[in-house]
Formats: structure tokens, sequence, C-alpha cells
């Protein structure tokens, strides 16, 4: 018996009148787990009106209760991280302990937000002028949308609702259709916190439920992560009904391999960077860039018997390097990424269509890939796989390789590996990425940082989670205030303090 997933609105769980529901997926078994409703108008509606309710009370609500309902939150979802790896594993199909760390860098977050108190103070300057000082407060924003992809089911619902929820918002999360499990227990879970009916609202669906949430009124601020194609028209909606919008998109990112890097080493990161997820991160590495034919040789012999040897398996085991990919259409899209770039001339060394797990015959699995060759030219390496593909790309000179990671469209995140630290230093400096690692493989900023790409990877302003959500998620009121003894003198000219 497949469960049937709902809304939740108001502290409810609520089933919609759309009479539309999608299919969620068991990955591994490639058999369908849950229905999940499609929200229409109505719904949204309804979502909307509770958030818009639930604001003003919301925001007049302390900071330092703020500040503790959401360390309650974070309490809760530390219990709970092994069942809400569960609910990710299950409907993403990434392997358990991956899950759990993915839900972490999310609990993280609410974490960081329950330092509200400090992190949401304005600024003040005393005696400007004659009996005036000057501050200025950072007021929330009212109804906040966030709209999320299918590969972080915990962590990227999590960067939006705490952060902006933590100001004094309200929100509405539309997860992706493809795994609303773990994001419908994030609201349940808010609640069980003590958080107030109407300020954490799910809405399921799809185009439909997005448009209605893009152009209503009622909504201030959208932040969406997703693909470049449905970011940018996110974006240029949102905008135009006047709504704040951050939009994150697609990415393809480079690790800058020198030749004075440990070999070694290059192949752990890689393989880890690379594999890990099934590939189905915004920042695996898909591209390593090799200084000079030595390191590339190297490189390809050592990789090679770990891609083919990768510990493949069903999610719910534990020790696996990688499970199933999302959905039977995604394995298919990243199949026919690994085709063309055989026709483009590429050279596949390692190839893996032709995986199969015994007993999970119907399961969405794919072996690792590995590529060789690839030229700057070629659409597979100008686009995004986002499977368990790695293509090597050879260049002669580290300018060569700063300039491909600069030049390529997307520019979320990027790594160098080297034991030059003025090398390292120039990379982090010139390459026009969002995300720069130095010996690091996955240069995931922590809370206290923030996260976001740059060129198609992200469009508008200020990044998720860290002081930057601050700003996104409020706007800034700024006080004149004069208290004198003196009488105000009539000036026609423009106020100015001496
Ligand atoms: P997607 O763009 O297909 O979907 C993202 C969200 O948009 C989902 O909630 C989906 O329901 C909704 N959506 C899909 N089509 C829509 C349409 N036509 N109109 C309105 N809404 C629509 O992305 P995905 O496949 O779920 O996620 C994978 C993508 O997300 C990859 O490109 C990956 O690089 C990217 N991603 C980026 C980041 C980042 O921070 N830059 C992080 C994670 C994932």
């Amino acid at each position: 018996m497949t469960k049937t997933y709902t809304h939740f609105i108001n502290g409810e769980h609520f089933t919609g009148s759309s009479n539309r529901f999608g299919d969620v997926y068991n990955p591994t078994l490639g058999k369908v787990s849950a229905q999940v409703p499609f929200a229409n108008q109505d719904d949204v509606d309804k979502a909307l009106a509770a958030a818009e309710a639930a604001f003003p009370a919301w925001a007049a609500t302390s900071v330092l209760q703020r500040s503790r309902i959401m360390a309650r939150y974070t309490q809760l979802l530390y219990e709970h991280q092994p069942e809400l790896a569960e609910l990710v594993s299950s409907e993403h199909g990434k392997v358990f302990e991956d899950a759990m760390g993915s839900v972490l860098r999310g609990i993280e977050v609410a974490e960081f937000a329950s330092g509200i108190p400090q992190l949401q103070k304005g600024e003040f300057s005393d005696g400007v002028s004659g009996g005036i000082d000057l501050y200025s407060m950072r007021k929330p924003l009212g109804v906040c949308v966030g709209i999320t992809p299918f590969n972080f089911p915990a962590m990227i619902p999590l960067w939006m609702a705490c952060m902006a929820i933590a100001c004094g918002n309200t929100v509405v999360i539309k997860p992706s259709e493809k795994d609303p499990g773990c994001p419908l227990r994030l609201a349940e879970l808010f609640v069980e916190a003590g958080g107030p009916k109407g300020v954490f609202n799910v809405i399921n669906g799809d185009k439909e439920a997005v448009d209605v949430l893009l152009t209503d009124e009622r909504v201030k601020a959208v932040s969406f992560v997703g693909s470049t194609p449905i970011a940018k028209e996110v974006y240029k909606t949102a905008t135009a009904h006047g709504k704040r919008c951050q939009a994150m998109g697609g990415a393809k990112n480079h690790m800058l391999i020198l030749p004075d890097a440990d070999l070694e080493d290059v192949a752990n990161a890689l393989m880890g960077a690379a594999y890990g997820s099934a590939g189905e991160r915004c920042m695996a590495i898909s591209v390593g860039v090799c200084v000079g034919d030595e390191v590339a040789d190297k490189l390809v012999e050592l990789l090679k018997p770990r891609v083919k040897a990768l510990k493949i398996g069903p999610s719910h085991e534990r020790g696996l390097e990688m499970g199933p990919l999302v959905t039977r259409e995604h394995r298919e899209k990243v199949m026919n990424y690994i085709q063309m770039g055989v026709e483009e001339g590429a050279d596949l060394v390692v190839d893996g269509r032709n995986f199969t797990l015994p007993g999970y015959e119907n399961g969405f699995f794919l072996g690792g890939s590995l590529f060789d060759n690839v030229k700057p030219h070629m659409r597979s390496y100008q686009e995004e796989i986002f499977g368990p593909v790695l293509q090597l790309v050879r260049v002669k000179t580290f300018e060569e390789g700063l300039a491909l990671a600069t030049e390529h469209p997307y520019g979320n995140g990027t790594s160098i590996f080297t034991r030059n630290g003025a090398a390292a230093r120039t990379y982090a400096d010139k390459v026009e990425v969002g995300m720069v690692g130095i010996n690091v493989p996955i240069p995931v900023p922590l809370a206290f940082y923030s996260f976001g790409g740059w060129k198609q990877s992200a469009f508008g302003d200020h990044n998720q989670y860290g002081q930057e959500a601050v700003r996104f998620y409020t706007k800034v009121k700024t006080v004149t205030a004069r208290w004198s003894e003196k009488t105000l003198a009539t000036d026609f000219s423009i106020p100015t303090l001496k």
C-alpha cells in the first residue's frame, strides 16, 4: 500500500482539493512508494492565507522567544536526524551516511539561526548632531516562499525556512515533488518545537502551484534552488511581480590539479566529490582539469580501478558509496549525456551504463563513468550532467586551467589541488566562481558563512544562509531621532548635520 502525502498548512495536514497527484518513488526498488498532491490555486491560497495571518504575531514575537523556539527546533532536529535521513535516502536514493550528513548541514543552519538576537541587530550612532541619534532596524518582510530541488530535501528547506522564520517571517515551502516526505516532517517538527501554527507551511505541487506563489501579492520574497532554466524563469517572474528573489541554478564544478599536487590525495578527493550522492550535488566535482599529460595519465591510472569498484547498492544499506539515481527519467538523461560524450569524441575510460544490481533490477542504478580527453567545446562539457560522471580535461598550463573554470557558463564551486600557496591564492582570487576550495574538494561553506554561486549558477542578490540570509529576509528601516532641549530652527535647505 502506497501512502498519500498531504500539504501542511496552519499546523495541520491538508489533503487539498486539486485531485491531481504525482508519484514518489523508492529509487532503490524502482517502485512508487507514495502519492503527492499537486496543489491548485485554492490550495496555495489557503497556505498563503495561513502564512499571512500568522505573520503579525510572529513578527511581534520577541527576538529572544524566536531564538528559543529555533534552539528547541534544533534540538528536535538532532533527535530526529536518523529518521529524517531515512526519509531522504528512501525517496532520493542517496546512501544513509551521506543522507545523515546532508541533514546535519541543514540542522547547522537552524543552530545558526537560533543566534538571531545577535544576527538581527541594527546599527546605532549616537550624537550625530546636537541631540540627534541615528539608528537602523532590520524588519521582517512578511510571507516568504522557498522552492526547493530534489537533491537535498532536508538541507535546502532548512536553509530557507530557518533563516526566514528566525528573522520574523512566515514561510511557505514548495518542495520538490520527487521527495516531499522530509520537508513535511520538518514542518511538523517545527510545531512540535513550539513554533506557532501558520509560521511554517508546506504546499506540494508543480508549476501550477509555483506560478501562483510567484505572482500572488502576499508573497514578499522568493528563494529558489533548482536547475538554471527554471531559476531564470522564477527570477524573472518573481521580480516582475515586485518580489525580492534569489534563484540558485545548476553547476559544473571544476577541480584544477597542478603537477605538484599529491595525486593520491586528489584521487581520494575526486572519488567522493564526483560520485558521492551519485553526482547529484550542485557542489559535486564533475570536471577534473589536469595540468600536463603526466598528471592526467597518472590520475586515470589511479581512478579507473576505483570507479569500476565503487560500492553501489540499496540506499538503505550501510557502508556503501553510492545508491541509485532519483528517477528513471533522470537516469536516462545521464545515460544520454554519456552517449553524447562518446559521440563527441571524448574517451570513455569507464562506462557505468551497463551496471545492474542483482535483486534490484528495477532500481534506478547506474555505475560510475569516467571520461578522459574531454574538450571545452563539447556540449557534454558545457552542460550540467548531474550524475556519477567525471570528465577529465587536459590543459598545458595553470593559466589555461584558470581560464576554463572562469569562462565556463556556470560558476557555483571549484577547487584547486596543489602544494604551491601562491598558485592557490591566485586561483582563489581570480577565478570567476562563487565558492572555492583549496585542497578541499567540496567547498560548501559552513552555516556562519554563506552559500551562493556566480554567473549562470545564481540570479539575484544575496546568498543562502549566513549573515547574507539575514539581509535577504529583512528590510532596513533607518530612524533619525532628535531629543533636544533646544528649539528646532526653521531651515529651507536639505537637512545636513554638523
Ligand atoms: P528543478 O529546476 O527541476 O526543480 C526545482 C524546483 O522547481 C522543484 O520544486 C520543482 O517542482 C520546481 N519546478 C520544476 N519545473 C518547474 C517549472 N516549469 N515551473 C515552476 N517550477 C518548476 O531542479 P531539480 O531537478 O529538482 O534539482 C536539480 C537541480 O538543482 C540541478 O540543476 C542542481 O545543480 C540544482 N541545484 C542547485 C543548487 C545551488 O545551490 N546552486 C543546490 C542544489 C541543487
